[in-house]
């Protein structure tokens, strides 16, 4: 087919050495065909190297535009207490000592109120009071959005102990199957879940919505299946936002990741079955998520602003075209 399309513009014979014997491989046409080759965060290009031994994978972990995805009321914060954020987003790495608790607590406050809104337009009503659980992306098998919903009643059961509200979103790719398939099991478990656990699907995922999402939520649920997350951003962007997100430890979390810090891991990296990352999880929401944000306020602004300072300083698209700059296109 591919000899049927480009004719004599490139010989065969070349084509294959560079793209595979027998089936053209795009990744191995690009590995072969690039003067620098490097991952998306330093999971990646482990991986990579294990799946393409011999060729040098570097890493250049992904980092995402500080002023398009922090909230207006962070924004404000940020503005007056570490002004050059927005052209370095490091300082941002001062936020720990520069704002204070209520300053984090309010703006925090605000945008959730602007999740509760929105998810009211829905005809949803959550209380401000209790946590809200965000998990939105682009829907697809390896992200498994079922996970949190492996076991209903063990679900149920930490909802009466620590009462919790849910807010999905995500698209499938129109020919991705299996993708629509958990977008309809989803809407089915958050109706099963009635009334125990509120909970809502917003349609029409998109980068307004995700604005919305990342900082209106109070913890930001991550859930792929290792080692299939190459990076993954949105968790970057509720940093940004101080919200600690509660994650496999796959792509950039791996990185960002400091337990009890800037928030939570789901399992230890590994290759685990379904039902073990699900057991997995629901321990960490049981033993460590949920009961700190039932305790201390104190002891849980510390933890957004862990994930502010520690994460949003450094998950930055300032810092990843810097690295693209001088490891990659100036050399
Ligand atoms: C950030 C973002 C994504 C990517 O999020 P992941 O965490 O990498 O899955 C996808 N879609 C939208 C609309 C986003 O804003």
């Amino acid at each position: 087919m591919v000899e049927n399309v480009i004719g004599t513009l490139i010989d065969g014979g070349m084509l294959r050495q560079l793209a595979g014997p027998n089936e053209l491989n795009l990744t191995r046409l690009a590995l072969n065909m690039s003067a620098y080759v490097n991952g998306v965060a330093e999971r990646h290009a482990e991986t990579s190297r294990r799946l393409f031994p011999g060729y040098p994978v570097h890493a250049i972990t992904n980092g995402v535009h500080a002023p398009t995805w922090t909230s207006r009321t962070f924004a404000e914060l940020y503005d007056r207490h570490v002004p050059r954020w927005r052209h370095e987003p490091e300082t941002i790495i001062r936020a720990e000592c520069c704002l204070t608790d209520e300053q984090v607590w309010d703006a925090h406050r605000q945008s959730k109120a602007q999740l509760l809104a929105e998810v009211s337009g829905h005809g949803v009503r959550f209380d401000p009071a209790r946590p809200i659980l965000g998990f939105a992306r682009r829907m697809t098998a390896y992200k498994r959005p079922d996970l949190l919903f492996a076991d209903l009643e063990r679900l149920r059961a930490l909802a009466r102990r620590w009462p919790f509200q849910l807010v999905l979103a995500g698209k499938a790719h129109p020919h991705d199957r299996p993708g629509m398939e958990l977008i309809r099991a989803l809407h089915e478990h958050l109706r099963t879940l009635q009334p125990d656990v509120p909970g809502v699907f917003l349609p029409n995922y998109d980068m307004r919505l995700a604005k919305i999402l990342v900082a209106g939520a109070d913890v930001w649920l991550n859930t792929p299946q290792p080692p299939l997350e190459a990076s993954g951003t949105s968790g970057m962007k509720a940093a940004l936002n101080g919200v600690p997100s509660l994650s496999v430890l796959d792509g950039w979390w791996v990185e960002g990741c400091i337990e009890g810090v800037t928030g939570w891991a789901i399992g230890d990296g590994e290759a685990h079955g379904f039902n073990e990352d699900a057991t997995a999880l629901y321990d960490k929401l049981e033993h460590a998520v949920l009961p700190a944000y039932y305790g201390e306020r104190r002891a849980w602004i510390a933890i957004m602003k862990g994930a502010i300072s520690k994460c949003g300083s450094l998950f930055s698209s300032h810092r990843m075209m810097r690295r693209y700059a001088v490891d990659a296109y100036l050399q």
